[in-house]
Parts: structure tokens; C-alpha cells; sequence
């Protein structure tokens, strides 16, 4: 058996461009779908997928982990860099989903069967629809009440809000306490019942974002997210103990050893990774091994297209340490034209039951992508109030 050809196929979503890969074997029918969506890198993944199919174009597909060395390292550079981790793990996926396909079991049987029954999912506010996420004003904290109460509505137990506002490297009182104020409100709507996270996007310093996670400690939050960059892994650890609230991050990490790194100093309690850009199932079941041996949870970044949820799904099945997956379902409103699923959600309790067809379980339609041609993302960009340049 032989990989005859890899496609990509983008599929405009509003703040993204979905890549879909699909990977083609000379067996007749036999294909693979992954996904390799990375925001504002549109162009550079798909060329990156070209360059990467030369190596294994021709090649046994299923031979997953040698072909992703090959990927990693025949290439002189080392394939860490986001744009190379996000076209491996695009590969990767589909590679995973033909092995799935040969053996006629779902992914998460080929590494051991489920390990729960169901998986938990949490929103963002609004659902994804980035307005609601990104642009509600963190001094309307009634708006962000408001949409909590719409979250829970909706029947998800979790959700996530940006109550934090972007801050220069230092400020004063006023910027937590409207975080302090906007958390209150979320928390008074839907009571204890009901886990809330905060998500910084790395926007603080870290001497702001430990103010942030001491102010908003007393609130319970389920995790505190990115509170300063990725880069600054002292000061991660720094704000995982000094506080009681877990810490955490990893969404933009993308290979094992940057990991490594992060858990050896306890920079966080929980693992976000992100199976599209950290190299696919074959690195991302590495850092999860390493994750255990910390007793480090997993809650995977995913607010990218379907594709990326059905792996973090079945990635999810087959972890102990899982514990939640993030969620979008309201960015696009042909989102489910898109795709069509193995796995079930329970729309009252937002919960998941494990896909029962092969591989990632999922059919795509590619005439609907040929719907939403690529266009250019919208940009989301920060300036402070001194017109400095910040993070998003
Ligand atoms: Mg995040």
C-alpha cells in the first residue's frame, strides 16, 4: 500500500480558514482526512503541506510513526516551528484515520479502547461567534452574566470568557477590578454549579498576570488561562504557586520537548495542547504520557474546524487524564453542512459518546467547502492606549 497524493482543501470560516488534508492511498476509496487550521497562516500551511508530501508521497501510509520522523527530521529543520508542526500534525491525523479505517476501529481503539464513557465539552461565551468572545467589553460584566446565562442554557456545565482586559506591562487598580467585577457577575448568574474559566490570551505581563490570578482566585475559576506568554515559563510557574486556582496553557507549544520544559518547573496544572499544531496524535500521545508522569490534566486548545474536533475527541477517549474538551458551535452557521460525525453530543448536558466508526469517524463534504472559498482573516489586532503595540 502506497500514499499516492495529499490535497488541501481551505474552507473559509470567518475567523479562520479550516485546512482540511486529505490523504490518498492507491487503494481504491482508501483516504484520510486531518486538519492543519492555522489562523493568519493560511497560505504558509498549505505550501508547507506541499513541501512535506515529497517525503512520504509514495511511501506506506501505514507506517505512522516513521513517517512522522521523517516529517520531524528529514528536512534539516527540525519540524518544531508552528507552520512545520501544524502541516505534520494536518498529515498526521489522516494518517491515523487510514490506520483507523484498515483495522475498521475508531482511533481510540487502535491505542487501547475508551478509557470514559463520555466527554465533557465547554463553549466560549457566544459559542465562537468572535464578537461575543473577543469584542464584549470586560467593563459590561452584565453582558458577560447575561451570555453565562446563555451558555448554561445552552446546557454546557463549563464555559470559558476573555474577562481580562489587555493591559500594558503595568497598570493600576482599575483593570482588576473590572476583571474582579465582570467574574462576580458571571459567577452570581449561574451559581457554583457551574465551572467557570478565564482565558488571559497571554495579554499580561507577568507581573500583571499574577495580579490577575490573585484578585481572581477567591472566585473558584476552574483554570486560569495563559496568564502571561508562553515564553516566560518562570513566571507561569510562578503564578501556578502562588495561587490556589489551577493554572493553565501549552495551546501554543508545539512539540514534546517545549513540554518538557513547561512541566519541569510546574508551569501548569492543566495541559492544553493542541492536536493540530503539536505534530498530531503521534507527538501529542508522547506529551501526554509526560503530562501523566507529572499528574498534569489534559484539555486540548479546539476552536478550530471539525476535523480538529473529532481527533481531540478521539484523542480524549483514550486518555486518562482528559478532563474537558473546548468547543465551538456557533461560528459558522453551515458549520454541520461541513462534516458529517461518529461521535453523539447530548444538546442537554453537552456531553459526548464515543464514535463507532472507523478512524476519526467523520465524512466530509467537499462540495460545501467549495462554498467558502479562502479569504484573508479578519485581523484582531491590539494597541494599547498610548497606541503601543499589544497582544491580542
Ligand atoms: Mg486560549
Amino acid at each position: 500500500m502506497k500514499i499516492v497524493r495529499i490535497e488541501t482543501f481551505v474552507c473559509h470560516a470567518r475567523m479562520r480558514n479550516w485546512v482540511f488534508v486529505k490523504v490518498i492511498t492507491d487503494q481504491p476509496g482508501l483516504f484520510g482526512w486531518g486538519e492543519a487550521t492555522l489562523e493568519w497562516h493560511t497560505r504558509s500551511i498549505v505550501g508547507a503541506i506541499e513541501d512535506l508530501s515529497h517525503l512520504i508521497v509514495g511511501e506506506d501510509p501505514t507506517r505512522v510513526e516513521h513517517l512522522w520522523q521523517m516529517m520531524y527530521r528529514q528536512h534539516f529543520w527540525h519540524g518544531n516551528g508552528v507552520i512545520r508542526s501544524t502541516a505534520i500534525a494536518g498529515i498526521d491525523l489522516a494518517l491515523w484515520d487510514i490506520l483507523g479505517k484498515i483495522h475498521a476501529v475508531p482511533c481510540h481503539k487502535l491505542w487501547g479502547g475508551p478509557v470514559r464513557d463520555y466527554i465533557r465539552l465547554y463553549c466560549h461565551l457566544g459559542g465562537g461567534r468572535l464578537e461575543n468572545f473577543y469584542e464584549t467589553p470586560v467593563d459590561n460584566a452584565k453582558q458577560f452574566a447575561d451570555l453565562a446565562g446563555q451558555a448554561v442554557a445552552d446546557g454546557f456545565t463549563a464555559f470559558k470568557s476573555m474577562a481580562v482586559p489587555p493591559t500594558m506591562p503595568i497598570e493600576g487598580l482599575r483593570a482588576l477590578s473590572v476583571a474582579e467585577a465582570c467574574v462576580l457577575s458571571m459567577r452570581e448568574a449561574v451559581g457554583d454549579g457551574i465551572d467557570i474559566m478565564v482565558d488571559c490570551h497571554a495579554r499580561p505581563s507577568p507581573a500583571m498576570g499574577m495580579q490577575f490570578a490573585k484578585v481572581l482566585d477567591k472566585f473558584g475559576l476552574y483554570f486560569f488561562e495563559e496568564p502571561c506568554w508562553p515564553e516566560n515559563i518562570a513566571s507561569l510557574a510562578a503564578i501556578n504557586a502562588a495561587v490556589a486556582t489551577p493554572i493553565a496553557t501549552g495551546e501554543r507549544l508545539t512539540h514534546l520537548a517545549a513540554f518538557r520544559d513547561l512541566f519541569a518547573v510546574r508551569g501548569c496544572e492543566i495541559c492544553q495542547l493542541d492536536i493540530t499544531h503539536c505534530g498530531g496524535f503521534t507527538e501529542s500521545r508522547r506529551i501526554a504520557a509526560l503530562a501523566d508522569a507529572h499528574r498534569i490534566a489534559l484539555a486540548p486548545h479546539n476552536p478550530q474546524g471539525p476535523v480538529s474536533t473529532a481527533a481531540s475527541l478521539e484523542f480524549g477517549f483514550s486518555q486518562p487524564s482528559y478532563i474537558i474538551c473546548e468547543s465551538v458551535h456557533n461560528d459558522v452557521p453551515w458549520r454541520q453542512d461541513i462534516v458529517e460525525e461518529g461521535f453523539t453530543i447530548d444538546p442537554k448536558t453537552r456531553t459526548v459518546l464515543p464514535n463507532s466508526r472507523p478512524g476519526l469517524g467523520i465524512t466530509i463534504n467537499e462540495a460545501e467547502i467549495s462554498k467558502h472559498p479562502f479569504e484573508q482573516e479578519i485581523p484582531q489586532r491590539v494597541f494599547y492606549r498610548d497606541g503601543a503595540v499589544g497582544d491580542w
